[in-house]
């Protein structure tokens, strides 16, 4: 008596009888569900990197044109997105530096951006 929870398995939904701690039906439901999750996993990896890709690639359109000063809005209006990046650089709160791969963009005053290609230091 006292415990009227009733579980259900986290892959198939059906209700589960015996121990309160099952999760799962049986194995069966345990390995889908874990593939499951998994896979999602490897699809949010794949959807980051694909960012990545395209800022850096934004990044090296603008450095090849010898586009090395950039705004904010001009960066979002070419798709950069800012939240995918590979390092940052913060001093005092504010952030100063934002690197993506060998490019790097300084921050300068008011939303207005410096874009330097870092060289060396790959180890390559
Ligand atoms: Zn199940």
């Amino acid at each position: 008596m006292g415990n009227t929870t009733i579980n259900t398995c986290k892959d198939c939904g059906e209700k589960l009888i015996g121990r309160s701690d099952k999760k799962y039906c049986n194995d069966y439901c345990r390995n889908n569900f874990n593939n499951k999750q998994n896979a999602f996993r490897f699809e949010h990896i794949k959807y980051v990197n694909r960012i990545l890709k395209s800022n850096w690639r934004i990044l090296q359109s603008l450095y090849k044109e010898g586009n090395l000063k950039s705004s904010e809005d001009i960066l979002l209006s070419m798709g950069f997105k800012f939240e995918c990046i590979t390092g940052i650089e913060v001093y005092n709160g504010k952030v100063e530096l934002i690197k993506c791969y060998n490019y790097s963009l300084v921050k300068k005053e008011g939303n207005q951006y410096a874009l330097k290609l870092n060289e060396g230091r790959t180890g390559h």
